[in-house]
């Protein structure tokens, strides 16, 4: 990558954090925000790693994001709690209701965590992998801001909606993946637009309706789900299990709420863990593993196949001994926001704001 800026992750985390608080983030959300922005460049997930920092700020400079709301707990049901973000990003909420999920789980065969009021920007596999890690199995489902069109439609109504599952192994890494119900992610096309990148066929529709590879258009218009109706299925599952399931907003709602367009929209999250011994009789962790190994085995036996997740492992072997690269554009912007100062990049890779462009990812100080 030319003209970009190598960090250890530790420096990840330290700049990610002390721009959090430069900015007013409370201490433990910055911490909490600093963690998810470094496991994303920890396992090359760019879209969700640095790259990230300008929509937590504009969330909380646009007022939709509390700096410093306390998440809170309660039990909704005897397998359900439920943690209350109270409108602050969503990074501490899953970090508080991690333990008590997993423990409820092993405790009841299955639980369900309903996080609601998060506002969320990140990427789901920390929360499945989390619970794999416990020996659980993991789901995650999370609504977003309406950016993709049902299928056959044209108009934007679903959120990218991605879902996320983990499976434990025996000493191994759990296999995860986290896949959006859109074609791409939406982070991904961003991305394209700044570089200058067109996109690939199926991505998008432009505002008029028509297939477009421009990134510009894409923003402007309408995402399309992955697998034509199929995604769309999916992505309509995800909306219902976000919101009214748990009482929180259906994608649209969100993006009504979301005046300023701060790309940072505020819902629900549905995480589900299920303990494996709990769901046969004289269950037994390892050999149920064990046997699941068969199945990874004989995928891998294929030419071409990989399990998802094992590309993060790869960049994380990688990236905790060499670091990240960043772009300088970038890295300026964070030392902008460490010295205090906003960035003019507000939501700058989105729809009102694409005049601004030019500027995305570039360190202006207003
Ligand atoms: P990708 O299409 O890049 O990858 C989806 C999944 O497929 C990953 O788990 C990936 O594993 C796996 N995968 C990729 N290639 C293969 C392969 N050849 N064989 C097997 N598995 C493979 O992700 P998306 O673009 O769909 O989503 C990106 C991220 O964006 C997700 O983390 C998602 O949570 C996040 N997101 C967040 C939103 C929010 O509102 N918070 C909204 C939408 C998306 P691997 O990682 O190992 O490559």
């Amino acid at each position: 990558m030319s003209d970009a800026v190598r960090m250890s992750l530790a420096d990840v985390h330290r700049s990610a954090k002390a721009a959090l608080l430069a900015q007013r983030f409370g201490a433990s959300h910055a911490n909490a925000i600093a963690n998810t922005v470094t496991m994303a460049e920890r396992d090359e997930c760019r879209h969700h790693g640095l790259f990230r920092l300008p929509f937590y700020m504009n969330g909380l400079h646009s007022g939709q994001a509390s700096p410093d709301a306390e998440p809170e707990l309660s039990v909704l049901a005897p397998a359900v709690i439920k943690v209350d973000a109270k409108y602050g990003f969503s990074p501490l909420a899953l970090e508080r209701g991690a333990e008590p999920l997993a423990a409820l789980a092993k405790k009841m065969g299955i639980a369900a965590m309903a996080v609601n009021n998060a506002l969320n920007v990140a990427a789901l596999w920390p929360e499945v992998e989390r619970l794999a890690e416990h020996g659980l199995v993991g789901f995650a489902f999370v609504a977003a801001s309406p950016y993709v069109a049902p299928a056959g439609g044209t108009k934007p109504l679903f959120g990218t909606n991605p879902m996320a599952f983990a499976w434990p192994r025996n000493g191994k890494p759990p296999v995860v993946f986290d896949q959006a119900s859109s074609a791409s992610a939406r982070g991904e096309i961003q991305l394209r637009l700044r570089d200058g990148r067109t996109l690939p066929d199926g991505w998008a529709i432009g505002p008029d309706g028509r297939a477009t590879n421009d990134p510009a258009q894409a923003l402007a218009g309408a995402q399309l789900p992955f697998g034509g109706f199929k995604g769309s299925n999916i992505a309509m599952m995800v909306e219902l299990l976000a919101g009214p399931l748990l009482g929180d907003v259906l994608s649209f709602e969100a993006g009504e709420r979301d005046k300023a367009n701060t790309g940072a929209p505020c819902g629900g999250e549905l995480v589900i863990a299920i303990d494996p011994v709990r769901c046969m009789a004289n269950g037994d962790r390892a050999r149920q593993l064990d046997h699941a190994e068969l199945l990874f085995d004989k995928m891998l036996a294929q030419d071409g196949v990989r399990l998802p997740s094992d590309r993060r492992y790869e960049a994380r072997k990688r990236t905790e001994a060499e670091g990240v690269l960043v772009p300088k554009s970038l890295h300026d912007s964070i030392e902008l926001y460490i010295a205090g100062k906003r960035v003019a990049e507000r939501n700058a890779y989105e729809g009102d704001h694409l005049t601004h462009r030019k500027d995305a990812g570039q360190a202006v100080a207003i």
